[in-house]
Order: structure tokens, then sequence, then C-alpha cells
């Protein structure tokens, strides 16, 4: 069976190591210039170097996105920042714009190219298009079924597809909207949205300042363009029957727990289906695991029906959290059983905990006395990044994750 790749977002070098860790096929993100998400802090070019070689060290694939929708003054430098890119090896470039993917060719005719979601492509003709063009993969539009997706490789075979399967969801086509530009002078298409669209909005009349009139669409609330969240992991056996080549993670806003967590998921359903060993009990395992991260109510998007009423939030944009993220183990002696510990949120002792790494599974344990690192017996450690130490009865392994608690 083919084998569908797992493609995951990387804000930093952090959550670019971690993703891989915890089992991305491949990974793509930003430099500091042409690719959307200007909120995740993006790589410079020492780092970027990093990342490729980090990437490569563990046979997967880095991807850079250059999908912003240009305007003239942002042409400048993209020549000499293409010719790095490719210098230093990355894998393929994401892109949307004609103009940028023709500046791209011109560089180099072999670099493989992705046409990004900004693009919008919606049914086989247009993918049948840009493969004249010489584009490798099209990254389609979230706003297919599954069936359109099965026609489209059906269609065009040669050209790899990736879907998006999980993360946040654009009330409108992916990126094309200007609330944002318009509310904040924030450009969602040169990766700047403020998420204008989750805002909570009311009715003003012009001679009534201060007196505001709720929009309902029903007594549910005000929420007008408030999206759940894009989770597929119920239905991995549904996306391998399109016969996608990747599916792709969203967030590169997001912590190295996010995505630790999220890619850990897909990765062990992905994994599970191959062998023949995926069913509903093990999607919902996966399922509670993803929603120990911070999260928002999911929806399955366009893949099996056009979004209604169920689709959205009405009382809130705000995300779920009943976890906290507040360690990475660093080291753990078998001997003496002693555990090192980087902070990454306070911990008490006593605090129930549950500790993972990439495998399947958790531990549940609670925290005894923890030795700071002025070699103090504390009940606490509050400073950010603090490395401390802890006995442990089990063993833990380097990169492993702390989780805490703190809704039941
Ligand atoms: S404001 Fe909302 S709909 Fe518009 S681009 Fe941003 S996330 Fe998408």
């Amino acid at each position: 069976m083919k084998k569908i790749e797992l493609l995951a977002p990387a804000g930093d070098l952090e959550k670019l190591k971690y993703a891989i860790i915890y089992g991305a096929d491949a990974v793509y993100l930003a430099g500091q210039s042409f690719g959307m998400r200007k909120a995740s802090k993006n790589f410079n070019e020492d780092e970027l170097k990093e990342a490729v070689n980090f990437v490569h060290s563990h046979q997967k694939k880095i991807y850079i996105t250059l999908n912003i929708i240009p305007h003239n003054d942002d042409l400048d430098g993209l020549e000499e920042y293409v010719e790095f890119l490719i210098d230093i090896g990355v894998d393929a470039l994401i892109v949307s714009d004609p103009g940028i993917y023709s500046l791209v060719r011109s560089v180099s005719d072999d670099i493989e190219v992705h046409l990004s979601t900004q693009a919008s492509v919606t049914n086989y003709q247009t993918v049948k298009f840009w493969e004249k063009m010489g584009i490798k993969r099209t990254i389609l539009a979230r706003e297919l079924s599954l069936e359109e997706i099965k026609q489209i490789k059906e269609e065009v075979p040669s050209m790899d597809l990736e879907v998006f399967v999980h993360g946040a969801m654009c009330i409108s086509y992916s990126g094309r909207c200007l609330l944002s530009n318009y509310m904040t002078g924030r450009d969602s298409n040169r990766g700047d949205c403020a998420q204008a669209c989750r805002w909570k909005y009311h009715l003003v009349e012009e001679k009534r300042p201060g007196e505001y009139f709720p929009i309902e669409e029903d007594d549910k609330g005000t929420f007008i363009y408030n999206s759940k969240d894009l989770c597929m992991i119920n239905h991995i056996p549904e996306l391998f029957d399109t016969g996608v080549d990747s599916l792709k993670l969203e967030g590169r806003v997001k912590t190295l727990y996010y995505v630790a967590t999220v890619v850990r998921s897909y990765r062990l359903a992905i994994d599970a289906y191959c062998e023949g060993t995926f069913n509903e009990k093990l999607a919902n395992e996966l399922l509670n695991e993803i929603k120990k991260v911070s999260h928002r109510d999911f929806t399955t998007g366009f893949f099996f029906k056009k979004p209604d009423e169920n689709d959205q939030l009405y009382t809130s944009s705000s995300y779920i959290r009943n976890y906290d993220f507040v360690g990475i183990v660093l080291d753990y002696d078998d001997e003496s059983k002693i555990a090192t510990i980087e902070q990454r949120n306070r911990i008490f002792s006593g605090d129930k905990l549950e500790v993972f790494g990439p495998e399947k599974g958790f531990k549940e344990f609670t925290m005894g006395k923890m030795i700071n690192s002025d070699n103090e017996i504390v009940e606490v450690v509050p400073r950010a990044k603090e490395v401390f130490k802890t006995k442990l009865d089990f063993p833990v392994k380097k990169n492993d994750l702390i989780r805490k608690i703190i809704i039941e």
C-alpha cells in the first residue's frame, strides 16, 4: 500500500525538530519573507540551513512557502532568495502566484514546486493546467469533497495531491479575504491575518453609539463567521481511498506541544491504517490525545458535505484548554532513576502529570520532590526553561513531553 505523507507545520527550529521527532514525513515553513504566517517566528538564513540539515539527517523532506499574493515591492530580493533556497537543498517551494512561479522557474527548471492552497484549485482542469506548467504537487482548496478529490486524482494521476486535514478553517476561500486588511491593516494575503472573522460582531445604529444590538442567526448567538476547526483523524481510510499523496496539518503559529501532539496522533493513525489495525476505538483514543492540546470543537469541513450551522461555533471563538504543557525530558538515568527536565510552565510537587513520547500511550504520575538548577529541593519550579531534576520510578526518554491536567 502506498503510504501517504504526513506534512507538519514548523513555525521555528524547535517546533520543526519536534515535528520530525514525533513522526512527520515532511515539514513546511517560511523564511522571514515571502511566506504566509507572519505571526510565527519564521527562519533566518542560518536557521534555514540548520533546518534543512536536520530534516535531511532524518531522511525527511522540507518545503518552503513563497505563497504570499505579492505586490510589486514584494518581489524585491526574491530571485536571490530562491537561489539561496535551492543552494541549501530544500526539497520543494510552495507558491500561489504565477509571477513568483515564473521567477522560480527562471532560476531553476528542476526545483520541485507545489501550488499553494492560496491558488484555490477546485477542479481537475485547473490541475491539468498547472501540471503542463511544471507543477509537481497541488495543495487542493479546502473547499472540496472527498468525491471531488478522488475524481481529480483519477483524472490527473501523475499530479501529487495534498489536502489539509487538521487545523483552523478560513471562513472565506483560504486567505482570499479582506476582513483583516480592512479592520486592522493586517494583510491576510501576506500571511498576517488577524482572524477578524472570529470576532464578536454587533449592530450599532449611527445615532446610538454604545448601544450594541446582537446579531443572531438564531438563539445560539453572534459569532457569525466563526468556523469549528478541521479534524479528520477518524477518517483516515476515506482519505486513503481518494488516492491523495499528502495529509497536511495547519498551525505554524501553534506551540511545540501542539505540533508534537497532533503529528503523533496522525502518525499513529496512518501507520495503523497501513498495518490494518486502524479502527474506531483507536481513532477515538487518538482524538482524545488531540483534545489535550488547546482546541476548538471539530468539523470535517467540506469533505463529506457543505458545512452548515453545525460546523459553526456560536458562543465563543476561544480555545478549550484542559491541559498545560509543563516540561520536556532532557535526560533519564536508568541507574539512579533521575530525570532531567526543562520546565515549560510552572510545576509543583504534587501536580498530576502525564508524560508521553512519539509512541502510543502515556504514563500518569504525580510530581515528587524537585531539585532546581541551584541544587535546592523545591516545591515549585517557577522560572521558564529552568532545568531541574526529579526521581521517576519508570523510564522516560529524551524529548518526551510532560503535560499537566488542569480540568478533569
Ligand atoms: S479573517 Fe478569517 S476568513 Fe479572512 S483570511 Fe483571516 S481567517 Fe480567513
